[in-house]
């Protein structure tokens, strides 16, 4: 059978692999067949192919991404590929071309991109420093209403820590997320009163009944110890809705007995870990004429070990803080499998991409179970290396059972957003 043409009616597809912990069984990739009626995971079907062992996924789940951010590059490049250069590059961006509109076409560019790639669920962060947040949030809305049945998406506030204060402007931001149905979320910092400041915060997302999600010690610093004080803060307060905290870099170049009791309270505070390894790999240890000697990715296996649930996802696409990226949930696995060596660590990790965040965000659980949704990607891949060897190019990608369009689209589409200020 030729790879990419499926029947579109009932059919069981056999010969595929699948990871076993899709299919709550113990080991790594079980040979198995899978079928598919009615734009659902169904019982065997009387039409049967064989797919050669190809792989097959759940559909992703990718649940740190700043779509409003996206694909200004052309427009608004880093100067010097650092973290500072970035801020306030995006920082001078925003304010200058940051209507409704080119939010808009930006973020639907990107979530085109996802969808091809094989995503259904998308998590972003939203630069909410007034006045952007009550441009960026009704934009957001409607873009969201347009994707319903094809991505699932939530949006989170960003400010940073300094911005907040119970009785400012914050408040407004905060009315806006709830109206908005989105997350309360800010960067954290090391600043003199950030205990307090996190206090508040939960005490604001508490009222308004939302979860919380934060950019965490996004530096080399190893006296940034924010994630220390973001779980202190959660066990102190009882705040019982999701906290997800993101990047967590600065645990990499702490004292190891100190970044281990840390993680020992982010366990008992509850908190879900997102890594973004990709953006940290250009931002972090980043200085001009030095061989960048760290990674930037936070301890994901000793988070795995005290069964703190951790998550991987895409961060930026296309703009100073990642200058490259496409949404693609698959090269972020290949990419987290390598610079984390997710390889040779247990077979639980293709959750990260999948089950974890879904759980951490409140999405739809992914299943493989019978009467689950057929949002299924398969690739021409019959085992790891097969798979992180090519870029899956020709995945195909089911959405309720039926093939989609995979075309990306093309990046002169956005030509007439790029002309510099
Ligand atoms: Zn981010």
């Amino acid at each position: 059978m030729e790879f990419r043409v499926l029947p579109s009616g009932p059919v069981t597809l056999q010969n595929v692999h699948i990871p076993a912990c899709f299919l709550d069984q113990p080991g790594d990739l079980i040979r198995t067949e899978i079928s598919l009626a009615d734009g659902k995971i169904a019982a065997p079907q009387a039409i049967a192919v064989d797919m050669g062992g190809a792989m097959v996924f759940p559909a992703f789940v990718d649940m740190h991404t700043h779509l409003d951010k996206g694909h200004i590059w052309p427009r608004s490049p880093n100067p010097d590929g650092t973290f500072m250069g970035a801020l306030t590059t995006v920082g001078q961006d925003r304010v200058a071309h940051w209507t409704a509109e080119d939010v808009r076409r930006r973020a639907d560019f990107a979530l085109r991109c996802a969808y091809a790639h094989g995503t259904r669920a998308i998590r972003t962060h939203l630069d909410s420093v007034p006045p952007q947040d009550d441009i960026t949030w009704p934009a957001f809305s409607d873009l969201r209403a347009e994707w319903t049945g094809r991505i699932d998406l939530q949006g989170v506030c960003l400010i940073g820590c300094e911005k907040f204060s119970t009785d400012g402007e914050f408040r407004h931001t905060a009315d806006l997320v709830t109206e908005h149905r989105g997350v309360l979320g800010m960067v954290t910092y090391p600043v003199d009163d950030l205990a307090e400041r996190l206090t508040g915060f939960l005490t604001m997302a508490a009222e308004r009944g939302l979860d919380a999600d934060f950019h965490v010690d996004e530096t080399m610093d190893p006296s940034s110890e924010t994630l220390r004080a973001i779980s202190l803060a959660v066990l102190e307060t009882g705040f019982a809705a999701p906290v997800t905290v993101g990047h967590c870099c600065s645990l990499s170049t702490q004292d190891e007995a100190r970044a281990m009791d840390t993680l020992d309270l982010v366990a008992k505070a509850g908190l879900s870990v997102v890594s973004l390894p990709l953006c940290n790999l250009y931002l972090q240890d980043r200085h001009r004429g030095r061989t960048p000697r760290n990674r930037g990715i936070t301890l994901v296996h000793e988070m795995a070990a005290r069964g703190i649930p951790v998550s991987f996802a895409s961060d930026n696409t296309r703009d100073p803080f990642y200058a490259y990226g496409d949404l693609d949930m698959l090269e972020v696995m290949r990419q987290a499998t390598r610079i984390g060596h997710l390889d040779h660590a247990g077979h639980d990790w293709p959750r990260a991409f999948t089950t974890h965040p879904a759980a951490a965000c409140g999405f739809s659980a992914p299943s493989l179970a019978v009467g689950s949704p057929a949002d299924l990607v398969i690739c021409k891949a019959r085992n790891w290396t097969e798979l992180f060897s090519r870029p899956q190019s020709d995945r195909i990608v089911l959405r309720e059972g039926q093939s989609i369009d995979r075309t990306l689209p093309d990046y002169a589409e956005l030509d007439d957003l790029m002309e510099p200020a």
